[in-house]
């Protein structure tokens, strides 16, 4: 997930710890309306309209055929069009035990993994007050073992009783809403935590409590010794993004049997393949700028929580009643073309992890790699270096590697077919998000490297696609 934070706050780590004078000077340096908006209209949009618009997501695919414009286009013939957009609330039932049931049982059952399942002490970058947050890898194995366990609860439900995880689809909107109601509180709690009793000294208010809310009042908040960030995006975000469309494709087979609706089951492999990499990768995602930068505020953890389920899943949610006989032929070549782009981020990913563990001695693609040894100093003035491949996919584009990214995301998109928009919504999403993430990754990287990250510019000035952007 990545922020719309105002960059200069984001880019300098120390104003983790004194976001307050750090606002004001952003609000007397630039001009009034660049800081409205970064503070306080985008944020209270996204709180007060983000789950709301899940659930539209949710009434276009069960109540207008997966069609936004005929969703809008209904609203607006009303004679209460505002009445009608949010008369979605109402189509829901809050507090149904079933629903609760489902979203109890799948935390607690994560919570019980996250401290039985072992796994070797990682520790993530050292934050700007000094922190080292520690991690216990068991990530994987966590993933592993959920996804065998849908797999045996399945098998149980099919063979001896009447139910079906498909139910989750029927619940969905419920689910969807009991959710957002969940990830509203739990934020609120959040936000206190960090003032009255912050885990680690990466805490701190702007003074802005709209913000603060959005962006979050602590960095690493551990609720009874449970990492916060590590639950709500890894626990849940990420692995009810890969339960939730093996559940709709459940149904999609229910309705109208394999051949019928092989559109999901493409679209389900290849999501399913992308996220058991993502786990085998976890411990690298924790150096990512959704851990070391973003805060656990509602940006992050309502992301998780809820616009990944409502947001990312939502091409196989439609599937459901968009089946499609895809040939056989097509189908596996629709997956092959995904799992190449998986492999291609895989490779770029471990070509720059790979060249910094071996400082260099290696070979990329068949040649010694080149790289620049750039020197930055640490919060506490200590100097240290890190390599910058300027070879293998490092010197094709700067990201080169959101190209397969976003193909991938193609990919488990088009079998949804061409009818509607609202299967690609997390496609144009993720290319506006990686876009701006680009840009607040090229602040963080001048600002830590300076003059060998302008060097580094010099070299490969593209920064996703070779030539064009
Ligand atoms: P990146 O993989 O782009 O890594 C950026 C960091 O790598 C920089 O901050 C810098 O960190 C280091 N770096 C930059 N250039 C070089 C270089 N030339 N050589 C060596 N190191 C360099 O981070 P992301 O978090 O954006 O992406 C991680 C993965 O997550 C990717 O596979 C991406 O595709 C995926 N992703 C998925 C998203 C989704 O929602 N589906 C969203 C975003 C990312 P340092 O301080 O260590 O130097």
């Amino acid at each position: 997930m990545a922020s719309s934070r105002n960059g200069s706050v984001t880019t300098n780590g120390s104003s983790l710890s004194n976001g307050h004078s750090k606002q004001d000077k952003t609000a007397t340096e630039s001009s009034m309306l660049p800081h409205l908006l970064t503070n306080v209209i985008f944020p209270s949009t996204l709180v007060f309209l983000g789950p709301t618009f899940l659930m539209w997501i949710w009434y276009s695919v069960v109540f207008h055929n997966g069609s936004y414009y005929d969703f809008f286009s209904t609203a607006a013939k009303s004679d209460n069009a505002v009445g009608y957009l949010l008369s979605v609330w109402s189509k829901v039932s809050f507090g149904s035990f079933l629903s609760l049931s489902i979203i109890g049982g799948y935390m607690i059952f994560q919570l019980m993994l996250t401290f039985l399942v072992p796994g070797k002490r990682v520790e993530g970058p050292m934050t700007p007050t000094g922190h080292v947050p520690v991690y216990k890898d068991n990530g994987f194995s966590i993933y592993i073992i959920t996804m065998i366990s849908f797999v045996l609860l399945t098998t149980y439900l099919k063979l001896y009783t009447p139910y079906s995880p498909s139910i989750v689809y029927d619940e969905f909107g419920s689910l969807l809403a009991n959710m957002n109601t969940f990830a509203w509180l739990f934020c609120v709690l959040l936000y206190v935590k960090g003032i009255v009793a912050p885990s680690s000294k990466d805490c701190g208010t702007s003074g802005n409590p709209v913000f603060d809310y959005y962006w979050g009042t602590e960095l690493y908040p551990r609720i009874l010794g449970v990492d916060v960030k590590v639950f709500t995006n890894c626990r849940f975000g990420c692995t009810v993004w890969a339960l939730l469309p093996c559940c709709f494709a459940m149904k999609a087979y229910e309705l109208h049997g394999f051949d019928a609706s092989i559109n999901s089951f493409v679209s389900v492999a290849i999501l399913v393949v992308y996220l058991t990499k993502f786990f085998w990768w976890e411990a690298g995602y924790m150096c990512t700028i959704d851990i070391i930068l973003d805060r656990a505020g509602f940006y992050i953890c309502w992301g998780c929580l809820c616009f990944i389920p409502g947001l990312y899943a939502s091409f196989s949610f439609y599937l459901v009643s968009h089946p499609i006989a895809l040939s056989y032929p097509l189908a596996f070549a629709i997956v092959a073309a995904g799992l190449t782009c998986i492999a291609v981020n895989y490779d770029a990913d471990w070509q720059r992890q790979h060249v910094r563990a071996t400082d260099g001695q290696t070979t990329i693609w068949g040649k010694k790699p080149e790289v620049i040894r750039a020197k930055y100093r640490t919060s506490q003035g200590e100097e240290k270096s890190s390599l910058l491949l300027v070879s293998g996919f490092w010197g094709l584009a700067r990201h080169f590697h959101y190209l397969p990214e976003l193909g991938l995301a193609l990919c488990w998109s088009i079998p949804c077919g061409f009818d509607h928009i609202l299967p690609y919504t997390y496609l144009i999403f993720l290319t506006l998000l990686l876009i701006h993430r680009t840009h607040r990754d090229d602040l963080k990287c001048s600002d830590k490297y300076g003059i060998y990250w302008r060097q580094y510019k010099s070299k490969v000035p593209y920064k996703i696609i070779p030539y064009i952007f």
